[in-house]
């Protein structure tokens, strides 16, 4: 391989033109029908890029048509209640970034007549709008050539160039790859290459379109241990009188899940057999939960609420799984 020309740079220029070239190629035949790839509308971009932080193809999937319809532009979704949007949000995790997407929409509506700023470092201004999202907006909906890096893409230039990048030296590394005619496909041409190739524990090297171009062409030799998953057991309670059920509202200024609804937690309970258990992981914990049928606690503030009205409260996550495992939600 030769020299690269640049201290940012990993390529010569007619390497780097190889790797856009292949790598768009590839793009143009393999890539994913995902919805969100059919359309250059900056509302839908932002909406898929800020339902895909922390969150699965497949589950964004099963909610960005359906928030869709439900707030099919940013005024409809700028005007709507904040328990609407975070319903609308229930099964995706992560509610600071329904409040933030609610926040931005406003911001967007109110101060830039309903149109996005069309840079990243303008969209960078918004709420909920990092580095790496403004960079996605603003190469796949206005052409801007600015790279974005995520985990995906970071593994790849890593693994590409041989070498550990971090910081600034990868976020340049990126941008200096970047196809500038073509930003949007380009950066989402290396997510997409991360996600279905070039995996983390068993890269497709030999279905690769830059293979040729690659220093490592497997695993890099790792230099940190792996995260150990924490283990907890957690209980609740899950009353039902009358077609109602009892939960509790979660702190509004709880770091976590503020303003959420959840099944009222139990001391644990030693001796006795729950109504059933799942398991749940958030990040790095793994919880075994441990539901028991009326059995709620004594002196805790909380709500009955009708059975038929759980699909329009803003659930937590685990708790619209109890529910449903109790056959009480679809
Ligand atoms: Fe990743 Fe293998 Fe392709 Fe290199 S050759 S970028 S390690 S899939």
């Amino acid at each position: 391989m030769k020299k690269p020309q640049s201290s940012v740079g990993l390529f010569s220029n007619p390497q780097q033109r190889r790797f856009r070239r292949s790598l768009l190629a590839w793009y143009d035949r393999h890539r994913r029908d995902l919805p969100w790839r059919a359309t250059r509308d900056p509302y839908r971009v932002w909406l898929s890029e800020i339902m895909l932080q922390q969150t699965r193809v497949a589950a964004v999937i099963e909610h960005y048509q359906e928030f869709l319809r439900l707030f099919p532009t940013i005024d409809k979704l700028a005007a709507a209640r904040e328990a609407s949007v975070l319903a609308a949000w229930s099964g995706l995790g992560y509610y600071r970034r329904a409040r933030r997407l609610h926040a931005a929409a406003k911001i967007i509506v109110r101060e830039h007549g309903e149109k996005f700023p069309p840079t990243a470092e303008g969209l960078q201004a918004l709420p909920g709008i990092g580095r790496y999202t403004a960079a996605a907006i603003a190469s796949i909906a206005f052409d801007e050539p600015v790279a974005v890096v995520d985990g995906n893409v970071e593994r790849v230039l890593q693994r590409v160039a041989g070498k550990r990048l971090a910081g600034e030296p990868l976020w340049q590394a990126a941008n200096h790859l970047l196809d500038a005619k073509r930003p949007g496909d380009f950066n989402q041409a290396m997510m997409e290459l991360g996600a279905t190739v070039c995996t983390p524990r068993t890269p497709g090297c030999l279905t690769c379109p830059v293979i040729e171009l690659c220093a490592t062409r497997g695993v890099l030799a790792a230099t940190v241990k792996p995260v150990r998953q924490k283990k907890r057991e957690i209980h609740y309670a899950l009353n039902c009188l009358n077609g109602e059920v009892f939960l509790v509202q979660r702190a509004r200024d709880a770091s976590l899940m503020p303003g959420m609804w959840e099944l009222p937690e139990l001391a644990s309970r030693n001796g006795a057999s729950p109504s059933f258990t799942l398991r749940h992981s958030i990040t790095a914990t793994d919880y075994t939960v441990r539901v028991w049928q009326n059995a709620a606690p004594s002196g805790v503030d909380g709500k009955w609420i009708p059975m038929e009205r759980l699909g329009k409260v803003a659930l937590t996550g685990l708790a619209g799984k109890i529910l449903r495992k109790a056959g009480m939600l679809d």
